[in-house]
């Protein structure tokens, strides 16, 4: 349930409820709005009795909720948040800026990383991906550099100015990953390692977490949730494709999602069309569709040699694709009130 404090109660009034609250052996998170503040209650509180709450001083109501994520939920954070991503360059997620995230889909070297890195950010890219450590469905291909990919991505930061975007894949490389990236990405094949959820929500780092590619709406949010709820509030939410029936595409891309976590989250959402489509020549079409439906930001995947590159070639832009694909955006992004 949701705890709604009437407009100017006082602070000891919001403790009573806290405390009330902790009484019930529930936990409580205490949001203060510009206008209202709200408590949630997190635990399991269908059988508590919500009257003590109501009769308390202060109360305005008390909103018992059917949807599981609390946190991550549009009612208890009525207006959208904008995560900020650090770095030089003041770049956030969430605000009326699409955030375009672009690079290789993995590090490979020095030399592809840094020739990648210059030419998004000439392009107008706002943050830098790219793999270090690969999830891979074949144990025998290319794992990724490790560490010294980490290390060309630190080096290609300290260049451009662009803050980093990578993948963490495990509980035991959240530290080193965090030591290096702006944003630790959680990969679709994680979004249900809730051990690992929990250990990215202990850091400060923002989170972009990919919806797992069988995980339905409430799942994903509530995977947000986990990570919220370990102490980390600033998530990003990607959509990057599902599992259907479908052969023309590698994965189905749902933008349906967009205007769905609008309506139930205050979490920015991004779009990946390249994993949700798998094919270079669509990436444009559904990045300018993306935009159009109200997503806050892009990952796209970018190499110089697509042909040759070691992972993710065949949905990968080249560096002049890319340019021009942002330029046409531009105008698509003015048409809806945002900037690229
Ligand atoms: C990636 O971004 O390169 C990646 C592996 O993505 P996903 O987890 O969506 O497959
Ligand atoms: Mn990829």
């Amino acid at each position: 349930m949701i705890v709604v404090m009437k407009e100017g109660c006082t602070k000891e009034q919001v403790d009573r409820v806290v405390h009330l609250i902790r009484e019930m052996n529930l936990k409580d998170h205490v949001i203060v709005g510009t206008e209202r503040t709200v408590v949630a209650v997190i635990g399991d509180d269908r059988y508590k009795d919500r009257t003590v709450l109501e009769s308390s001083a202060g109360v305005d109501r008390v909103v018992p909720i059917l949807a599981p994520y609390k946190i991550a939920s549009r009612q208890t954070h009525p207006e959208p948040s904008v995560i900020p991503l650090g770095g030089k360059l003041g770049t956030t997620v969430g605000g009326r800026r699409i955030c375009v995230m672009a690079g290789p889909c993995s590090v490979e070297s020095r030399t592809q990383c840094l020739e990648v890195a210059h030419a998004v950010k000439e392009a107008g890219a706002n943050v830098l991906r790219g793999g270090a450590f690969k999830p891979r469905t074949n144990p025998y291909e290319f794992q990724g550099l490790g560490e010294k990919g980490l290390e060309i991505l630190a080096e290609a930061r300290e260049q451009t100015g662009l803050p980093i975007v990578t993948e963490v894949m495990s509980v035991e490389q959240v530290l080193l990953v965090a030591k290096y990236a702006d944003v630790l990405q959680i990969g679709t094949r994680n979004m249900h390692n809730f051990n690992l959820l929990t250990a990215v929500g202990k850091t400060n780092k923002p989170v972009l977490l990919k919806r797992g590619w069988s995980a339905k709406l409430d799942e994903f949010l509530l995977a947000a949730e986990y990570i919220i709820q370990s102490g980390n509030p600033d998530v990003i939410l990607c959509e990057r494709g599902i599992r259907t029936h479908e052969e023309y595409v590698r994965n189905t891309l749902p933008l349906a999602i967009i205007p769905a976590v609008k309506r139930e989250s205050h979490l920015p959402i991004i779009v990946d069309p390249a994993h949700g489509t798998g094919h270079a020549y669509m990436v444009p079409a559904m990045c300018r569709a993306s935009i159009a439906a109200g997503a806050d930001g892009l990952m796209v995947e970018v190499h110089a040699d697509p042909e040759h590159a070691l992972t993710d070639g065949a949905q990968s832009l080249t560096p002049k694709a890319f340019a021009e694909m942002m330029k046409e955006l531009a105008a698509v992004a003015a048409a809806v009130g945002r900037q690229v």
